[in-house]
C-alpha cells in the first residue's frame, strides 16, 4: 500500500472523464457522421477510425465493462451471505426488505411526477411535427404476480449463469440465514464467506485502479459518435428530462437525506462522484454495483450487513432516473401525437412505470423498453420511441448515474436507521480512498 496523495484515484478518474469526452468530441468534429481520416503511411494507409474507435476504445471500453459486470453475482451473493449472517436477528431482515423497498418505491413515484409536472410546464412536444420512422414492440408489464414468482429460482445456478439478480438475492438471503442457523457448522462456512469477501472487494479495487482508462475509452468512443448538433427538434425533450434528471440528484435527494437522517448531504454528493461517473460512463446500474457496495460501506460508512442487501436491490428495482425520462417522454409523445391525457392517465403512468421497474435489470436502454410498456397501458402509440431513440444514449448515461445515487441514499438512509451506520466515516472526506490506490508492487512483496 502507497501514501499517495488520497484524492489520486477520484482526480484520475475525473481527468479520464474530461478527457474522453474532449477527444471522442473532437474526433466528432474531425469524421462527422461516422466518416473517417485515413492517414496514408509509407507501407500502409491507417484509418483513424479503425485504429481509435472501433479498435483500442472499443477494445478497452468493452473489456472494462465486462471485467465489473464479471464481478456482480459472485460479488452480490457472497456479501449478501456474509450480510445476512452478521445480523444478530434474522427476523430483522424483513423490516430492513420493507424499508428499503418502500423508499425505493416512493423515490421513483416522486421522480416521475416530478418530472411529468415540469414536462407538462415546458410542453416540449408543443409544435414538433416528426414522424416516426422505427417501429418498436411493446412488452406486456408483468403482473405482481408474476414478479413473485419470479423471484424464486428452480436452479439456483440458472439465476447465476444468466445474472438474474432478485433470484440471486433471495437464493443468498436463504443460504445466509441457514448458515446463522446452523451451528457450528454454519460458523465454518460463515468464516469462509467472510475470507471470499474481502478478495472479492479486492479485486474490485484492482478493478478501480484500471478504471481511469476503461472510462477514457467509453466516453471517447461515445462521443465520437454522439453529437449535440443533430439534436434538431429533440433539443427541448432532452433538455427538459436532463435538467430534472440534475435537479433530482441535487436537489430532491440532498433534501430527503437531510430530512430522513440529519447527515450532511453535500458529504453525500462528495462521495457519489466516482460511482456517478462509472455509472455515466458505462450505463449501467449492474455493471456498476461493485462501485457502488464499495461507496457505501468503505466511504460512506453503512455497514456490510444493510448495503449488501439494499445495493443490489436498488440496482435492480430502482430507477428514477429512468422513471424521469419515461414521465418527459410520455408527455412528450402525447404531445407530438397531439393525445389528451387524463389524470387518470397521468396516475396510470405513475403506477406502471413504478412498478415496471420491479424485476428489470439496470443495463444499458433497458428504460425504453419499459417505456414501451408504460405507452401501451394510456393508449399511446408505442412507435413514439422511434423520435427520442436518437438522442437516448447520452440520456441513458445521465439517469443511469442518477439511479445509482438514489440506490446509495436509501442504502445510507435505511443503514442510519437501523443503527447500522459509523458516522465518521461518512464525515471523513478520505475515508476509503487509501484502499483504492493499490501498489501493484506489494505483490513482489508478498
Ligand atoms: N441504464 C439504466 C440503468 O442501468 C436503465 C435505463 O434507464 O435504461 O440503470
Amino acid at each position: 500500500m502507497t501514501n499517495k496523495p488520497s484524492s489520486s484515484l477520484t482526480t484520475r478518474i475525473v481527468i479520464a472523464m474530461i478527457a474522453g469526452i474532449s477527444v471522442g468530441s473532437f474526433l466528432q468534429w474531425l469524421m462527422p457522421d461516422q466518416s473517417d481520416v485515413v492517414v496514408p503511411l509509407y507501407l500502409f494507409d491507417l484509418s483513424i477510425r479503425g485504429l481509435l474507435v472501433d479498435g483500442v476504445f472499443e477494445v478497452v471500453g468493452k473489456v472494462f465493462v465486462a471485467s465489473l459486470q464479471m464481478l456482480v453475482v459472485p460479488l452480490v451473493f457472497v456479501s449478501l451471505i456474509c450480510g445476512t449472517c452478521s445480523l444478530k436477528d434474522t427476523t430483522k431482515l424483513g423490516r430492513i426488505g420493507g424499508k428499503a423497498i418502500a423508499l425505493y418505491l416512493i423515490t421513483t413515484a416522486v421522480a416521475i411526477s416530478f418530472a411529468m409536472s415540469l414536462a407538462l410546464f415546458i410542453s416540449p412536444g408543443e409544435g414538433v411535427n416528426m414522424v416516426a420512422n422505427t417501429t418498436f414492440e411493446s412488452r406486456e408489464a408483468p403482473s405482481l404476480a408474476q414478479v413473485l414468482i419470479q423471484m424464486f429460482p428452480s436452479n439456483p445456478f440458472q439465476a447465476f449463469a444468466q445474472g438474474n439478480m432478485l433470484q440471486v438475492i433471495v437464493f443468498a438471503l436463504l443460504f445466509g440465514i441457514s448458515i446463522a442457523l446452523s451451528g457450528k457448522a454454519g460458523e465454518r462456512v460463515a468464516s469462509l464467506f467472510e475470507d471470499f469477501s474481502v478478495v472479492i472487494m479486492r479485486l474490485v479495487t484492482v478493478l478501480m485502479n484500471i478504471a481511469p482508462y476503461g472510462v477514457f475509452c467509453l466516453l471517447a468512443g461515445l462521443f465520437t459518435d454522439v453529437s449535440i448538433e443533430t439534436f434538431g427538434n429533440l433539443i427541448k425533450y432532452f433538455l427538459v428530462v436532463f435538467v430534472a434528471l440534475v435537479l433530482h440528484a441535487t436537489v430532491t435527494y440532498p433534501v430527503l437525506l437531510k430530512a430522513l437522517t440529519g447527515l450532511n448531504p453535500l458529504i453525500f454528493l462528495r462521495k457519489m462522484r466516482n460511482t456517478a461517473i462509472f455509472a455515466f460512463s458505462t450505463s449501467s446500474s449492474n455493471a456498476t454495483l461493485p462501485i457502488t457496495m464499495e461507496t457505501a460501506t468503505k466511504k460512506m460508512g453503512v455497514k456490510n450487513s444493510i448495503a449488501s442487501f439494499t445495493v443490489p436491490l436498488g440496482a435492480t428495482i430502482n430507477m428514477d432516473g429512468t422513471a424521469i425520462m419515461q414521465g418527459v417522454a410520455t408527455v412528450f409523445i402525447a404531445q407530438v401525437f397531439n393525445v389528451d391525457l387524463t389524470l387518470s392517465d397521468y396516475l396510470m403512468v405513475i403506477l406502471t412505470a413504478t412498478l415496471a421497474s420491479i424485476g428489470t435489470a439496470g443495463v444499458p436502454g433497458v428504460g425504453l423498453i419499459m417505456l414501451a410498456m408504460v405507452l401501451d397501458q394510456v393508449g399511446l402509440p408505442v412507435e413514439g420511441i422511434g423520435l427520442i431513440i436518437g438522442v437516448d444514449r447520452l440520456l441513458d448515461m445521465t439517469r443511469t448515474a442518477v439511479n445509482v445515487t438514489g440506490d446509495s441514499m436509501v442504502t445510507l438512509i435505511v443503514g442510519k436507521s437501523e443503527n447500522q451506520f459509523d458516522e465518521e466515516v461518512y464525515n471523513d472526506l478520505n475515508a476509503g480512498q487509501k484502499i483504492e490506490d493499490i501498489d501493484f508492487s506489494d505483490l513482489k512483496h508478498n
